[in-house]
């Protein structure tokens, strides 16, 4: 098939290759020139295990092509994918510019039937807006679909992600656009759940929510563990084995970041409020989150007591690892923090350090105090504690003896639980985790 995917970014860029894998011939479009002109040029924007070969791959077989010409991709290809991205406006709705504007473009640019597909995660009823905002920019009597198709891949496995979907969800209101999107996506032999385009934009925002409320109910439960001494991951793991909780997201920690949760639980409760309905509980998600982030600070107050002159060792930026993603991360809150309480930080990332270092650049008396280390040793070096902000794999597996030897005080405060407290303490450390106890 002949697809264009708008918006280039996380989601579209993925999507464009892998649908260019399975074989289709896809155009992948930004209105960012730099990242196209980039992306002709074989540099990915943005880390992503295994992206950079498979965009490469599919440029050289000729089914993989950039530009940053709305109306050529239009003018090409029969199903459009609108994978913009749908920030958070200051009153916490979704901001839903950049949809509009393709919409507009695609209307204007339609040379015959097309089938408009919403990726981006939107509020209920976007669907309806697309579909009147073409009508109203359309220049002759054309036929076309709208059609909702949400992503729920995850940075850092996004490929094998989208290759294999736990489901892949259609929202559609005409047999062509259904049997579209269904032949299109036939070559992934995955359960697919096909509903109307409302029930569909539901689908996403209603299993975000369901995700950080899973978070922030263990971080809740965290909390209460350090208060009598228990171990939150056992809490998780006797809760977990029941299949009707399951074990995922139940990890205690300084909170969930990222693009997606933070922006996706404000425009529900904002949805929610505007169609009439107070969404309490994801209010409380959102307090209880915000909260994690000062408890993981508190820990470090209270254990290093005055924070002015002293060095906080940071291992991790991005807000989950795998991915160079550190669109609200807790760990910037926390550097944030503890700059502004006078402390010099030393950090580390596998992947971010570019990312962060630009974001940071905002915050000048923040990064005055901030330094860019090699490694996780470096890191360590002179530092009077060490905090754990991202629970990248190669964190898990460092020489203690080493870090003992190059902290000047022997304290880990653990903002992942990816440590064992037993260990670290038996080897002279003073281990500080999120719900393990002793907090
Ligand atoms: P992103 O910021 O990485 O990418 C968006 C891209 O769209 C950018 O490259 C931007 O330049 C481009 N763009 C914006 N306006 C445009 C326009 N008018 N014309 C052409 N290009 C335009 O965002 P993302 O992380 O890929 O997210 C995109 C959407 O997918 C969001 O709605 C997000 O909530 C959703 N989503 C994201 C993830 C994720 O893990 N990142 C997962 C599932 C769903």
């Amino acid at each position: 098939m002949n697809i264009s995917i708008i918006g280039s970014g996380y989601v579209g860029l993925v999507t464009g290759a892998c649908f260019a894998e399975l074989g289709n011939k896809v155009i992948c479009v930004d209105n960012d020139n730099k990242k196209i002109e980039d992306l002709k040029k074989g540099i990915i924007p943005i880390y992503e295990p295994g992206l950079k070969e498979l965009v490469a791959n599919n440029t050289k077989k000729k089914r993989l092509i950039f530009t940053s010409s709305i109306k050529d991709a239009v003018k090409e290809s029969e199903v459009i994918f609108i994978a913009v991205g749908t920030p958070t406006l200051n009153n916490g709705e979704a901001d839903l510019t950049g949809i509009e504007n393709v919409a507009r473009n695609i209307a204007i640019n339609m040379t015959g039937y097309r089938l408009i597909v919403e990726k981006s995660t939107v509020p209920v009823e976007t669907g309806e807006w697309v579909k009147h905002t073409i009508l109203n920019y359309i220049k002759h009597k054309i036929k076309f679909d709208v059609a909702s198709n949400p992503e729920f891949l995850r940075e850092g496995s996004a490929i094998n992600d989208f290759m294999h979907p736990d489901r892949i969800v259609i929202g559609v209101e005409s047999k062509k656009a259904r049997d579209k999107l269904v032949n299109l996506y036939k070559p992934l032999n995955a359960s697919l759940v096909i509903t109307n385009i409302k029930s569909a934009e539901l689908i996403k925002h209603a299993s975000n929510a369901y995700l950080a409320t899973k978070i922030s109910f263990i971080n809740a439960i965290s909390k209460i563990c350090d208060k009598v001494d228990a171990d939150v991951l056992e809490v998780a793991q006797g809760m977990g084995l029941d299949q009707r909780i399951g074990l995922s997201f139940l990890n205690a920690g300084a909170g969930y970041g990222g693009s997606c949760f933070p922006k996706d639980l404000d425009a529900f409760i904002t949805i929610s409020e505007k169609l009439g309905y107070n969404f309490e509980l994801l209010k409380a998600v959102k307090n209880i989150n915000e909260e994690q982030k000062n408890y993981v600070l508190k820990k470090i107050k209270d254990n290093l007591w005055i924070l002015k002159d002293k060095t906080i060792g940071v291992l991790g930026l991005s807000f989950k690892p795998n991915t160079d993603d550190i669109r609200n991360a807790s760990s910037l809150n926390i550097i944030k923090a503890l700059g502004l309480e006078g402390a010099r930080i030393r950090v580390y990332d596998p992947q971010a350090i570019q990312k962060a270092k630009e974001a940071l650049q905002k915050d000048k008396p923040v990064v005055a105090g901030v330094k860019f280390c090699k490694d996780s040793y470096e890191v360590c070096r002179g530092s009077d504690c060490l905090l754990i902000a991202t629970e990248w794999n190669e964190f898990k597996e460092l020489d203690f003896v080493k870090v003992k030897k190059l902290l000047k005080r022997p304290l880990i405060i653990d903002g992942r639980n990816i440590y064992d407290p037993k260990m670290l303490k038996k080897l002279g450390f003073t281990y500080i985790g999120v719900g393990r106890g002793n907090g």
